[in-house]
């Protein structure tokens, strides 16, 4: 007998889960519409040209494999600080950001739970309702205790405005609040700029610490400027913050695992000393980052022609999945006789479109459509082609009826 027969077996991931259920999957018109990756009009993976010109340039000048710092790359720190923030941004020239290469999103998320645990004992995160599966995974295994604030309101398909800002208000002073620097997954509804202001009164009132989780910048818009905004709105309020980003989506980095962790501090002394507690917490975590996303990205962002090719494969890639968006909308109304608004499928921003399906009838997507969607009736409309909108909007309308 096992000396490991007290370790249960651990359910499937909703997400990744997804996945793997669907490579089982021998239907020839079966569609994976769960993880969030892009793929091409074919359903193909996509390696953006900006990032295959900036490996081979790495090639070429034969860069070596050496450890980085436990911070990271220090020109990846300095470019994606400026990516976000604004590179003429006063707080990057005052040095009032700390920034740390992370493991991607995740990764980032996990370190700055880790430096919550340690320096803000007892201290809640306020997630949204509902967010990213993984967000409360992260909370949980850091031990960092988290409640909802109210978010989607499933009678308008939209922002639940009121109750987010009346569980912001009502959550114990200095609570994390975490919010979805643009693209919310999975609901695609995001704050207006007018919202964001009163979401940021709120917050200084209540001296709660705003903390953004950043995975699409320029993926929802289309412009890296435009999906940064609300950061920069709370960063000019000299709010102190916490921002993770992900170069997962937006250039297509996935599995080189490169993102950031950046605290905003009100001065340069106290960026110094977190940046210094966050390196002391990834030390026995992982040592350090991994170096050839953070070489991509810096070479992508540091030179001027990379930088605009990117921002065109980003144009590209978001235009593609506002296409689909369109084509997905006018396939349900065309075929949809039961009079039902499908209108918030438009009103909603990046990679998903939440369908307000249910548990039962997202099953029924799955084991009578073949199309894979996560059980919260999430789809990822990046991987959706044109061609495949019509068989979606069948299903879906045989789902809901
Ligand atoms: N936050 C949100 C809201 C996300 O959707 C994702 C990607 N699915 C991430 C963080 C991080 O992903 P990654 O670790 O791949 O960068």
């Amino acid at each position: 007998v096992s000396r490991f027969e007290g370790i249960t077996m651990a359910p499937p991931d909703p997400i990744l889960g997804v996945s793997e259920a669907f490579k089982a999957d021998t239907n020839d018109m079966k569609l994976n519409l769960g993880v969030g990756a892009y793929r091409t009009e074919e359903l193909q993976p996509y390696v953006l040209e900006v990032v295959k010109k900036a490996e081979n340039l790495m090639l070429q000048r034969g860069e070596n494999k050496e450890y980085l710092p436990i911070e990271g790359l220090a020109a990846f720190n300095k470019a994606t600080a400026e990516l976000l923030f604004g590179a003429d941004n006063p707080l990057l020239k005052e040095q009032k950001v700390a920034t740390v290469q992370g493991l991607s999103g995740t990764g980032s998320l996990r370190l700055a739970a880790a430096l919550i645990e340690r320096y803000f004992p007892g201290a809640k995160v306020l997630i949204s309702s509902p967010t990213w599966g993984n967000h409360k995974n992260i909370f949980n295994d850091a031990r960092v205790p988290w409640s909802e604030y109210r978010y989607y309101d499933p009678k308008t398909v939209g922002l639940d405005f009121e109750g987010m800002i009346a569980d912001i208000k009502d959550a114990p002073e200095g609570s994390f609040i975490l919010l979805h620097g643009c693209a919310h997954n999975p609901t695609g509804i995001d704050p207006t700029p007018e919202q964001w202001e009163k979401i940021a009164d709120v917050i200084q009132e209540k001296n709660h610490n705003p903390f953004f989780d950043v995975a699409y910048q320029g993926f929802a818009s289309g412009s890296l400027d435009t999906d940064a905004a609300s950061v920069r709105l709370f960063a000019a309020r000299g709010m102190e913050l916490f921002v993770a980003q992900s170069y997962s989506k937006n250039l297509g980095l996935y599995a080189e695992r490169i993102g950031a962790m950046n605290v905003v501090c009100s001065s340069a002394d106290a960026a110094v000393r977190v940046k210094s507690q966050l390196k002391r917490l990834a030390r026995p975590m992982y040592s350090n980052p991994p170096i050839h996303g953070a070489k991509i990205v810096a070479n992508v962002v540091g030179d001027p022609t990379l930088f605009n090719e990117w921002k065109v494969e980003m144009e590209m890639m978001a235009g593609r999945i506002k296409n689909v968006r369109q084509k997905l909308f006018d396939s349900l109304s065309a075929k949809d006789k039961s009079g039902k608004d499908w209108s918030f499928i438009l009103k909603q921003i990046g990679m998903f479109s939440f369908t307000g399906l249910n548990i039962a009838q997202s099953e029924n997507m799955t084991n009578k459509w073949h199309v894979y969607l996560t059980k919260d009736g999430r789809i990822s409309l990046a991987g959706l082609s044109l061609a495949k909108c019509e068989y979606l909007a069948d299903a879906i309308i045989d789902s809901f009826h």
